[in-house]
């Protein structure tokens, strides 16, 4: 007997990308970072360890919201956080959509869009990205019973950005509350931020486990004004953040040194696998996140994907409905991407 809901029991379910255990496979599959996190974070994970853990965490994460409002130049009531910003989408899409109400976002885009949808028992209108991974007029047009639209910038698989001067116009031109997905903003060259303050109907969200190198952590916020974030604040579990990672991730954000240090080396090795996989043949989209995208005109990719698996380097092969296929690629320390490199340029040139 099968006790779910007729439409859960419908539905594939999100399916995150493999987690192979052990330290032998070099994984470039989930956009992690390959650094370790600042030091000062486990130290403050430490502190908060040996406080005691008997009592419930503070259920806003003041520390943190105190913390980041000074860094991002917003006031503390303009951040909400999470517990990782998948949480962040979640909460947003219950404040918003009701059962029949319709959400939008483009495809090829992160995949968690269709199944937060599905669970609300939401419509889905769904925007193709053109070839060149911009986005038609279509994405910003009124629709019955629109209610939230999602926007993930740099986008995912393709590393591209919209300028924030096209999405103030989406934001501007939309019906509804427009979430601009940032969890890879820090590697690109600009941000979102500032249309918060001056359109109430953007979200701007971002998260800890990229750019601060703590996808363990789990740790994201939403950047808002009070009129979005009270309504979501009523949605959240009263404790979707605990102690540890409160401590954690304000240790993380005060620390924009190490910031600064990662994202540049990213940035770097991200720059010499774009070229080398071009160099290979690949057409590489250019990309502003700690991944990039890459194409080959002749070659399968589910067969390179299988046989860089193979020998213990994971990356991420991705297909599209109407769309195709390609590999994502994580930016990894400069010695994993020449071990992928160095397996990858004979699969290629045997052809
Ligand atoms: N948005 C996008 C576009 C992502 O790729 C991811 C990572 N899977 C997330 C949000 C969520 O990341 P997290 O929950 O770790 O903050």
């Amino acid at each position: 007997m099968n006790y779910a809901r007729p439409d859960i029991q419908a539905m594939t379910g999100y399916t995150p990308g493999e987690q192979p255990k052990g330290t032998k496979v070099i994984k470039l599959n989930t956009n992690e970072n390959p650094y370790p996190a600042s030091a000062k974070v486990a130290e403050a994970i430490g502190r908060a360890a040996q406080a005691g853990l008997q009592r419930y965490p503070d259920a806003s994460a003041s520390a943190f919201r105190l913390r980041a409002g000074e860094v991002l130049g917003v006031d503390p009531n303009w951040i909400l956080c999470g517990n990782g910003s998948d949480d962040i989408l979640t909460i947003a899409t219950r404040t918003f959509v009701g059962e029949n109400d319709a959400v939008r976002y483009a495809t090829p885009s992160y995949v968690l869009y269709k199944t937060l949808a599905e669970i609300q028992g939401a419509v889905q209108d769904v925007v193709r990205y053109e070839a060149d991974w911009t986005l038609g007029f279509e994405f910003a047009a009124p629709a019955e019973r629109l209610r939230l639209a999602y926007l993930a910038n740099p986008n995912s698989p393709s590393g591209t950005v919209l300028a924030p001067g096209e999405v103030a116009a989406i934001a501007d031109a939309l019906p509804c509350p427009l979430l601009v997905d940032e969890a890879y903003v820090d590697f690109a060259d600009a941000n979102c931020l500032d249309l918060v303050r001056s359109n109430e109907r953007v979200m701007v969200s971002r998260t800890l486990s990229k750019s601060y190198a703590l996808a363990g952590l789990r740790f994201g916020y939403v950047v808002a004004q009070p009129v979005l974030i009270e309504q979501m604040a009523k949605v959240k579990d009263s404790y979707n953040c605990d102690a540890l990672s409160i401590a954690g991730a304000t240790a993380a954000i005060d620390d924009q040194q190490w910031l600064a240090e990662n994202v540049a080396k990213v940035r770097a090795t991200r720059a010499r696998l774009a070229a080398a996989l071009g160099e290979l043949g690949f057409a590489v989209t250019d990309s502003q996140a700690n991944f990039v995208w890459a194409v080959h005109p002749t070659i399968a990719h589910e067969e390179l994907y299988l046989a860089l698996k193979e020998q213990g380097v994971l990356v991420r092969y991705m297909r599209y409905d109407h769309w195709g296929d390609g590999l994502r690629v994580s930016v990894g320390t400069d010695a994993q991407i020449d071990a992928l490199l160095a397996l990858l340029a004979p699969m290629v040139s045997r052809r």
